[in-house]
């Protein structure tokens, strides 16, 4: 019987070096492969040219190398690209490239599916599946890096971990990626250019705090009326809101990072006075900002984007008291690529 080979990217650049020792080679060997493998993305041991062939076969024997594989890319008239990405045991995931006249951002996935249940958003109508490992989470970036220098004639500038899933359930291996994509040997991004998008799990987030992160974190608020957040977002329920905001009053004092608040206006949920003195009461909690997204509607209908006297009223509530308040357009909508919009419905 054969035994399944290990994915080669499952070590780390010293365990990649003792292998090479003990096959009685060079440990620097490893130092190539390492950047083979992460700085520029080789799929195959066959494209590793500096190696000899016989180097080439040894790890071939060996290993694998369990690539994503783009399996589908759709192109939206804003520019916008989805790509349809194949893992190694054949799920999917997909991930998005937003350019702007300046930027190109990348939205990534972090688990196959969600474990949360938001009622207004397609990925939570699919059952998680499991965790994306380090590598495939790294490889989205560095698909959409390439894509950026084709299209765009240009690096990859932002991240946004606002695909598929929830970044603090699989929070090691989000951890891991962002590690890989901040270091030198992988894209050497700052992680001042990567947003980390949670729904709000306290206990995550002073963790982040605790292992003092340097990436922005951007909480999916939507409500901040504890009955009104539970029902459109009923895993809230475990974590009431005063727990939310302490986890996050802790969050700045560690890392002095102002937080991002994440909003959708509903017609009929959220588009009142009440729902709008209590964002203003949150917010002033804690430094921060709010992003006011358009909800992009996920065909059930129960859902649907407040009227623009409603918007203006946040605005205008938000600015009289000094909070910042961006209004964030959709980008994909037309190819099923907006937040919320990613269920792998191709
Ligand atoms: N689980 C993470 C990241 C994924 S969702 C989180 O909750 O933050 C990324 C953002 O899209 C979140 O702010 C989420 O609330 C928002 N979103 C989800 N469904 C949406 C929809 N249909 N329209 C607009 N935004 C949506």
């Amino acid at each position: 019987m054969q035994l399944e080979k290990k994915d080669i990217r499952s070590l780390s650049k010293e365990q990649l070096r003792d292998f090479f020792v003990s096959q009685g080679d060079k440990s620097f060997r490893g130092n190539q492969v390492y950047e083979w493998l992460w700085s520029k993305g080789a799929h195959s041991f066959e494209d590793m040219s500096n190696l000899s062939k016989a180097t080439r076969q040894m790890l071939e024997d060996h290993f694998v190398i369990n690539h994503i594989r783009v399996d589908n890319m759709q192109i939206s008239s804003d520019g916008t690209i989805k790509n349809g990405v194949k893992l190694h045991d054949g799920l999917i995931v997909e991930s998005v490239l937003i350019p702007t006249e300046t930027r190109t951002t990348a939205c990534v996935s972090s688990q196959v599916g969600c474990s949360l249940d938001c009622e207004f958003c397609a990925t939570a109508k699919l059952k998680r599946m499991r965790n994306l490992n380090p590598d495939e989470i790294y490889d989205q970036v560095l698909t959409i890096d390439q894509q950026s220098r084709q299209n765009h004639g240009r690096p990859l500038s932002n991240i946004v971990f606002m695909g598929m899933g929830e970044p603090l359930m699989n929070y090691n291996n989000v951890q891991a990626a962002i590690d890989k994509i901040t270091s030198d040997e992988g894209l050497g991004m700052s992680p001042k250019r990567i947003t980390v998008s949670t729904s709000g799990i306290p206990k995550m987030i002073r963790k982040l705090a605790d292992d003092q992160v340097k990436f922005k974190l951007a909480v999916s608020l939507h409500s901040a009326i504890e009955e009104t957040r539970n029902r459109i977002m009923p895993f809230s329920k475990s974590f009431p809101l005063t727990d939310l905001r302490d986890a996050l009053q802790y969050w700045y004092s560690k890392t002095k990072s102002r937080i991002t608040f994440e909003y959708v206006v509903w017609r009929g949920i959220n588009d009142d006075k009440a729902s709008i003195d209590a964002l203003v009461k949150f917010c002033k909690q804690m430094p921060s900002k709010v992003n006011l997204i358009e909800y992009n509607p996920i065909d059930d209908g129960e859902f649907q984007q407040a009227d623009n006297q409603a918007i203006n009223n946040y605005i205008k509530a938000l600015e009289s008291n000094d909070i910042t308040v961006v209004v964030r357009r959709s980008r994909g909508k037309d190819i099923d690529a907006a937040c919320g919009q990613l269920a792998n419905k191709s």
